[in-house]
């Protein structure tokens, strides 16, 4: 096997250096070291002989995987992937073997050009920390004939260096507070990584590679032991100072932001979090990371089953450097310095040569990697130092990402209890609906907030959730009983018999309750002062229209479409939509639906897309943006949209419109597909206000629009400048800060102004406490969970219209959300 690779140019063209290229994630190497070049032929040549490992959908990038292990990743222009494939047209296809030269893309540099900023190329070794890059070209280049950079294994390096140089000893202190645990030692790492000596630390009769982090945790050094630093290389004085002094220098244990975690209530041997979807449950802790997924034994063959993990790897690693760019982006430093031992982790050395034995023997890639991993943990485990011990649990994270990356989701659902409080760091809305709904009692999470997805399909699943509740979550034990109470913000995890014989008669009490108001839920909601509120449903399908009629719902006050294009891996075809949309109104009985246009970007994501890496990805290709940038998909959601019958029943709902102009470009839009279809009827257009600009211009959108819904979960999160997926802010962003309140009033009155109603549809709606300021504010609709309808419609026929705006008028010249809350309280006491 070679170990030195020559790379020949990929186009024709001028070399650029990658830190000059106009785009950060390259320029700050985050995808790894290489080259770019600005392309003068237009076919794309392979560099070098490999596997065509991936093949991006849209064909403007790909990865080979050369014969020595390097994964060359080669990326045609800046912005590319919003051309979704048009001017690429592709040689060949992911699997492929490729001779060093033949060619592989065929690009309109053209057509290309006018549509992106840049159509220079960058050409990066992803796994570039297992090089060295003795040669870079310069200057104009010959496609497939000129050298363009050469790649030597590290290995070599050192040996040749190293042949006959020095060999340096030290020794250094550690200062790290709980010794080499996962973090101090992937800064050790980095110290390592910048030198091509090799260094290695010796600890109790050990030696461990410095650039292998499992190996460092594996050595269970303490603080203050005293370890041997030995380098040898041509640099390998400097490399000795660089690893000694990030040995040696002092850092925290702490894990994440515990201490700013916004706990609501602190009460002595309670668990304390967010409430994220009201209710009381007694239940079995699931601890959703205790479970095996079943893997296929053996692999097809081993190349195949390298490049599957190489692929898996490269995906995994672009989601925590997601992770962490958003962290650093909060100033989450804490965690960032979290994921960045995750990265180390992820490449470490040790961990891969481990499971490359394991392909070699004939395992799958998921077994070799869970197997190399599981050894490292019995190392951990076994050092008799809990902070190393933890550490598990961040290797445990990284299988987890890698086997969901190699093989999905499918088929790794765990055992649950027949009472089950499923309890993790985090719950992404595919792990929580795959699960028996009637084994789910209650979620518990260290992180997520009260408007992050999961905690909405929780509301609408009726399933009582505590969010933000920190470390103290992960401390639970598999099968450990606890009471949830999340309407209180709090868990109880070690009740006595008294207190689960209370919580069993509040639950058998509630219960009761709901059984009353779900008797008069079919009846409609007329406040005291005679006026109608329309109480609509938040729902996914036609399953949840449904329920959403059985709990009495008048309507469906907003259908999130996104649910039908994530987890998968294509868009649904325009017929699936229609057949989808057809379903819901066929189960509504003769109601409306507001059915809102595909809302991604932000925190959904939909894999397929290949949405760009983004800065601050909430503000950037997010709602109708996205569909703007994707105008085919947006075609095709439109026209399956106006295929529904009958269209009189049907209302269009814009995400994320910031203007007037582009309500009328959509609106515009419509007609044409409309006429494009022999359409005559229009239905119903509606914009969200979800924008504090849609709110401050509502008199201009309520000219152009039928209604506006307001997504007071975006709303909120944009007007306080706070993320909405962020756990540490999760008490605070509350949308009953006056602010919001005002921003309310100004909508509604924008509306008034041309005879246009108003709905709410986020989260706020179903807050027992924002109902009667809603109604005072002149709201005419709420859009809830299914479940909850009979009780909103309960509370607003005890409240007088009249009264609540009196009240909602005082309310607006408070000073904080707190304050609103105090107030409400006071005037509302069952609220
Ligand atoms: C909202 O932002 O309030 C809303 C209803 O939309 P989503 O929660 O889907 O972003
Ligand atoms: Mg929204």
């Amino acid at each position: 096997m070679t170990t030195t690779l020559e790379l020949l140019a990929p186009f024709s063209g001028p070399a650029v250096p990658l830190e000059q290229v106009p785009d950060p994630v390259f320029a700050g190497l985050m995808m790894g070291d290489g080259l770019a070049i600005e392309p003068l032929s237009s076919t794309l040549l392979a560099p070098c002989s490999g596997v065509v490992s991936q093949l991006a959908r849209t064909s403007h990038a790909l990865t080979l995987t050369a014969d020595n292990g390097a994964e060359v990743l080669i990326h045609i222009g800046i912005d590319t992937v919003k051309l979704e494939g048009r001017g690429f047209t592709p040689l060949v296809r992911q699997g492929d073997r490729v001779a060093q030269g033949q060619p592989l893309i065929e690009v309109d540099l053209d057509a290309v050009a006018r549509q992106v900023p840049s159509l220079q190329t960058m050409l990066v070794i992803a796994n570039s920390e297992q090089f060295a890059f003795p040669r870079r070209a310069e200057g104009l280049l010959a496609a497939g004939r000129s050298h363009f950079l050469t790649l030597a294994a590290r290995g070599d390096v050192s040996l040749r260096e190293s042949a006959g140089g020095p060999e340096c000893r030290g020794e250094a202190v550690v200062r790290h507070e709980g010794g080499l645990h996962a973090r101090p030692s992937a800064l050790v790492q980095q110290a390592a990584k910048a030198f091509a000596a090799e260094v290695a630390i010796e600890f109790g009769g050990q030696r461990a590679n410095a650039r292998s982090v499992v190996a460092l945790m594996g050595l269970g050094v303490a603080e203050s032991d005293r370890v041997a630093v030995i380098a040898g290389g041509a640099d390998a004085a400097a490399a000795l100072e660089a690893v000694s002094q990030a040995l040696q220098t002092y850092s925290a244990a702490g894990h994440a932001p515990a201490a700013a975690m916004a706990a609501v209530v602190e009460v002595e041997g309670r668990i304390a979090g967010v409430a994220a979807a009201p209710g009381l449950a007694i239940g079995q802790a699931v601890r959703l990371d205790a479970f095996d997924m079943p893997l296929p034994e053996r692999g097809q063959d081993a190349e195949a089953e390298r490049s599957l993990l190489a692929a898996a790897q490269l995906q995994v690693r672009g989601a925590i450097q997601r992770g962490i760019d958003a962290a650093l982006r909060r100033g989450a430093t804490a965690e960032s310095d979290i994921f960045a031992a995750h990265l180390a982790l992820l490449d470490d050395p040790e961990l891969q040569a481990a499971a490359e034995r394991g392909i070699d023997a004939g395992l799958s890639a998921g077994l070799a990697i869970r197997q190399s991993i599981r050894a490292q943990c019995a190392v951990l485990s076994g050092l008799g130092n809990q902070l190393l011990a933890e550490r598990v649990a961040d290797l445990k994270d990284i299988e987890r990402q890698l086997l969901r990356a190699l093989y999905g989701d499918a088929g790794a659902a765990p055992e649950l209890f027949a009472a089950s409080i499923l309890v993790a760091d985090d719950l992404a809305p595919s792990e929580l609906t795959r699960l028996p709904r009637e084994r789910v009692a209650g979620i518990l999470t260290a992180a997520g907030g009260a408007s992050g997805h999961v905690a909405i399909l929780a509301r609408a699943m009726g399933i009582p959730a505590l969010v933000a509740c920190g470390p103290a979550a992960l401390a639970l034990r598999h099968g450990q009983q606890l009471i949830l109470d999340a309407s209180a913000g709090l868990a109880n995890p070690q009740p006595d018999a008294a207190e689960l014989a209370a919580a069993r008669a509040e639950i058998e009490q509630l219960a009761a309750r709901q059984r009353a108001m779900q008797a008069s839920a079919n009846a409609p909601a007329i406040t005291r002062d005679g006026v109608a509120i329309e109480v609509a449903v938040n729902i996914a399908n036609a399953d949840d229209a449904r329920e959403g009629v059985a709990h009495g719902a008048d309507a469906v006050g907003l259908l999130r479409t996104e649910f039908l294009f994530i987890d998968r891996r294509q868009a649904p075809t325009e017929s699936e939509q229609t057949e989808a949309y057809q379903a819901v109104l066929d189960a509504l009985d003769g109601r409306n639906a507001i059915i809102r246009t595909l809302d991604v970007g932000g925190d959904k994501d939909v894999p397929y897309l290949q949405l760009p890496p983004e800065p601050n990805p909430a503000l950037g290709l997010r709602g109708i943006r996205t569909g703007f940038a994707y105008p085919e998909m947006l075609d095709t959601q439109l026209r399956a949209l106006l295929a529904v019958k009958p269209l009189s029943r049907l209302r269009i709902l814009v995400p994320m419109i910031a203007d007037v102009g582009e309500l009328i470009r959509l609106r515009e839009r419509i007609e044409q597909l409309a006429a494009g279809m022999g359409v005559a009827e229009l239905p119903q257009l509606g914009v969200m206000v979800e924008v504090p600009s849609a709110a401050l211009l509502a008199d201009q959108l309520a000219r152009h629009a039928d209604f506006l819904s307001i997504g007071s979960n975006d709303l909120t999160q944009y007007t306080l400048a706070m993320d909405r997926c962020n756990a540490t802010l999760a008490a605070r962003i509350d949308s009953l800060h006056p602010g919001l309140l005002r921003l309310i009033a100004i909508t509604v009155e924008g509306a008034r102004k041309h005879g246009k109603w108003v709905g709410v549809c986020g989260a706020m709606a179903s807050d027992p406490q924002a109902v009667p300021v809603l109604l005072g504010l002149g709201v005419a609709e709420l859009s809830v969970s299914p479940r909850l309808v009979p009780e909103v419609k309960n509370q607003l026929r005890g409240l007088s219209q009249q009264q609540c705006k009196i009240e909602a008028e005082r309310l607006l010249s408070l000073s904080s959300a707190q304050a609103v809350r105090g107030r409400v309280v006071e005037l509302w006491p069952a609220a």
